[in-house]
């Protein structure tokens, strides 16, 4: 109240402050954590919806902080594009996903378990992306084909020849190519003729609009979109995967549609890298 008369206490928001302040302390401790080995990937099965088997699994990066305990992507992945220091996090990911799924590989081949990785779009734009892939997947032993990288509409739209062609010289080295969130980015099409793509993520808000229950207008409306986006995948050659499964009611619809595989809470969430082992031996 003091401070009042030189007009500062008007413009202090407390709540703001406090934003801005856990902000920059999360800031600051990116490249600390990184050094300090504490991030983690957990991993969440992806499921054939013909017979549920687990044919990949998505690594999802998570940061085990010693005071706030372990925190959710969603809460530093953007700190870390802003910053840069994606480029190193989304390096330790590729590796520490590519050496887990060669240890999963080793001792179960016949599954032949896909890893799938996130790359954010400075990552995939960078021809540097390249020589990482082939020295990850040389250090590591694991096959190419059983990495699969996805990438977001924004990461991969842009008409630049530069991303473009890295995206082809990673297909050359056999990596699949998955578009991650398909439906809600810029949603131009013509893009999806050029791209050396494998597979396409249908991203949850579709899928949650498939209720079952008294379908209104809008679940229709929802179930239809996913119909003629499975269609148009699978007219170009494309696997089709729906995100954000929950009920089975969904699983079903889905299998309808002829989505091919499905990722949700209903086939599991992401967990460490042993229960995807415990999964595998039948667990
Ligand atoms: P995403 O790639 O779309 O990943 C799927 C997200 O959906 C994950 O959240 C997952 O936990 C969550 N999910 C799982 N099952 C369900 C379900 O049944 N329903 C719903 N509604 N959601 C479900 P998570 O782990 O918090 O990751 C959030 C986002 O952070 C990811 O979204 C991805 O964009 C980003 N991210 C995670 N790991 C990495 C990484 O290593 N590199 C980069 N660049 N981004 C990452
Ligand atoms: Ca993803
Ligand atoms: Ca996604």
């Amino acid at each position: 109240a003091k401070a009042q008369g030189r007009g500062r206490w008007a413009v202090y928001d407390p709540e703001r402050s406090a934003r801005d302040i856990a902000r920059s302390a999360l800031v600051a401790g990116l490249p600390v954590a990184l050094d300090r080995g504490e991030f983690v990937l957990h991993y969440q099965p992806i499921v054939s919806l013909l017979d549920g088997r687990m044919l990949a699994v998505e690594a999802l990066v998570r940061w085990q902080h010693p005071q706030l305990g372990l925190i959710g992507p969603d809460r530093f992945i953007g700190l870390a594009e802003e910053t840069g220091l994606i480029v190193r996090l989304g390096e330790w990911v590729l590796r520490q996903a590519c050496r887990d799924a060669q240890r999963w590989h080793t001792e179960f081949p016949d599954a032949r378990l896909v890893v799938s990785v996130n790359l954010a779009a400075r990552q995939a734009d960078a021809p540097a992306i390249v020589d990482t892939v082939v020295d990850t997947l040389a250090s590591s032993g694991l096959p190419a084909e059983l990495l699969q990288l996805e990438l977001t509409e924004s990461a991969v739209m842009g008409s630049a020849e530069e991303p473009l062609r890295t995206l082809y010289r990673l297909a050359a080295l056999g990596v699949r190519l998955a578009i991650d969130d398909f439906g809600t980015g810029y949603s131009n099409l013509a893009y999806l003729r050029r791209l050396p793509i494998t597979s396409l993520k249908l991203a949850a808000p579709f899928v949650e609009g498939i209720r079952g229950d008294e379908p209104d207008i809008a679940d229709h409306r929802d179930e239809r979109i996913v119909d003629a986006l499975v269609r148009l995948a699978h007219a170009l050659g494309l696997w089709v995967t729906a995100e954000g499964v929950e009920t089975e009611v969904q699983a079903e619809r889905l299998r309808a549609l002829r989505c091919d595989t499905a990722q949700g809470r209903l086939f599991g969430p992401p967990e460490p890298a042993d229960a995807i082992k415990t999964r595998l031996n039948g667990g």
